[in-house]
C-alpha cells in the first residue's frame, strides 16, 4: 500500500480529525489546512473535522476562519493531520500530541529532527503542501472538492510557488492546478485578495527599495524595525511580505530581510528571511536557529551581531558559488 493509500485509510478510520499548521502561518499552510478540513467535512458529513487556531488568518481570512476551542478530551480519540510542517517544534498548536495518530504531509526538505507522525508523506520536490493535499484527494473517488477547498489549495500553490515561477513548479503542479480550476476557482477573486495593494504598503515598498543594500558579492538585503512598521501603519506580517521585493536584483543570488521579530518573547530577536536563486541557503538558516527550503529559509538572529554574521556567511556563500559556477545572472 503506498503512502497516500495509508493516509486515506487512517482518515477513514477516525470520526474526529484535527488539522494543524506551522508557526508564522503563510498562504500554503493556511490553504492546505482549510482545504483538508473542507474536503473531509464535505466528503464525510458524519465526521467532526476541526482546524482550531488561536490566530486569525490575516490576509488569508478570505479562505475562512478557525474553529472554536474544544475540550482537550476531544483530541484523545482523534487523528491529527499536520500540513506543511517539517519538525514538531514548528507545529503551532501542541495539542497535536494528544491525538492518537498523526499524519504528516509536507514538502520541506527532510531534517534530523523531522521524524514525526504515524505516517509521513514528505516530498521536497513539490511546489507546496497544497499541491500534495490536492493530489491526495483529486486522484480518488469519493472526495468532494468544492469551490472553497479548490480556492484554498490554489492560493497555497500560487503563493508558495511565487506565482508559478519557482523551480519547484513541475508539470504535475500545472496538471493539479488545471484540475482545481475545473473545480471552480475564481482566479480574479483570489488574485485580488492576494495581490491588490494598499497605498501605505506601496509607500512602504518604496522605502524598502530606498533602504536596500547590496554586499560586495551580491546579497541584497534590507533591515526593517518595529518603528518602520509603525511609521507605515503595517502589521508585522504585512511588513515581512516585502522580502519578495528584493528578488529581482540583477547579480544578487541571495536576498535577505532582517525584521524585528515582534512576535518573539525576546525583543532583541530579529527574524531573518533568506531567499536565493541557483544556490541553496538552508544550511545558513540551520546554523542560526532556523531551517526551511533550499531557496527559501527562515532563521532568527538573537542579536544585531548575529544578523551581521548571517549576512557575512551568506555573502561568502555567494562568493564561493560565483567563483565555481557559470550561468548565473
Ligand atoms: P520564512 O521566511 O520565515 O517564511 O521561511 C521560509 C521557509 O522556511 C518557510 O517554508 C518556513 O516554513 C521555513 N522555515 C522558517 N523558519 C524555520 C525554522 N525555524 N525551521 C524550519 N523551517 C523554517
Amino acid at each position: 500500500m503506498d503512502i497516500k493509500q495509508r493516509i486515506i485509510r487512517i482518515i477513514k478510520e477516525y470520526d474526529r480529525i484535527f488539522v494543524f499548521r506551522h508557526e508564522r502561518a503563510d498562504g500554503d499552510c493556511i490553504g492546505a489546512a482549510v482545504a483538508v478540513r473542507q474536503i473531509l467535512k464535505d466528503s464525510f458529513p458524519h465526521k467532526r473535522v476541526l482546524f482550531v487556531d488561536s490566530e486569525d488568518f490575516g490576509m488569508y481570512s478570505f479562505l475562512g476562519s478557525s474553529d472554536e476551542e474544544v475540550p482537550e478530551e476531544e483530541y484523545k480519540d482523534a487523528v491529527a493531520i499536520v500540513v506543511d510542517t517539517a519538525n514538531e517544534e514548528r507545529i503551532s498548536d501542541k495539542r497535536y500530541s494528544l491525538c492518537r495518530e498523526i499524519i504528516k504531509i509536507d514538502h520541506h526538505p527532510e531534517r534530523e529532527d523531522g521524524r514525526y507522525g504515524t505516517v509521513a508523506w514528505v516530498d521536497p520536490s513539490r511546489s507546496s503542501a497544497s499541491e500534495m493535499v490536492a493530489e491526495l484527494f483529486l486522484e480518488r473517488e469519493g472526495f468532494v472538492i468544492g469551490q472553497e477547498a479548490a480556492e484554498a489549495l490554489f492560493t497555497g500553490i500560487v503563493t508558495d510557488s511565487g506565482r508559478f515561477r519557482f523551480n519547484s513548479v513541475s508539470p504535475q503542479t500545472m496538471k493539479i492546478t488545471a484540475m482545481l480550476l475545473e473545480n471552480g476557482v475564481d482566479t480574479e477573486k483570489v488574485y485580488s485578495y492576494i495581490y491588490l495593494t494598499d497605498c501605505n504598503v506601496l509607500k512602504y515598498n518604496a522605502f524598502i527599495y530606498d533602504n536596500m543594500k547590496i554586499t560586495e558579492n551580491g546579497v541584497a538585503y534590507v533591515r526593517v524595525t518595529k518603528e518602520d512598521m509603525e511609521k507605515f501603519g503595517l502589521s508585522y506580517d504585512e511588513a515581512a511580505e516585502a522580502v519578495k521585493l528584493l528578488s529581482c536584483v540583477k547579480g544578487a543570488l541571495c536576498w535577505i530581510m532582517f525584521i524585528d521579530d515582534v512576535k518573539s518573547s525576546d525583543s532583541k530577536d530579529i527574524r531573518v528571511r533568506l531567499r536565493s536563486r541557483f544556490m541553496p541557503i538552508n544550511d545558513i538558516a540551520e546554523r542560526h536557529d532556523g531551517g526551511g527550503h533550499a531557496h527559501a529559509s527562515g532563521a532568527t538572529a538573537h542579536s544585531p551581531e548575529e544578523a551581521e554574521q548571517i549576512l557575512a556567511e551568506t555573502d561568502e556563500s555567494v562568493r564561493k558559488y560565483k567563483s565555481t559556477h557559470e550561468g548565473w545572472m
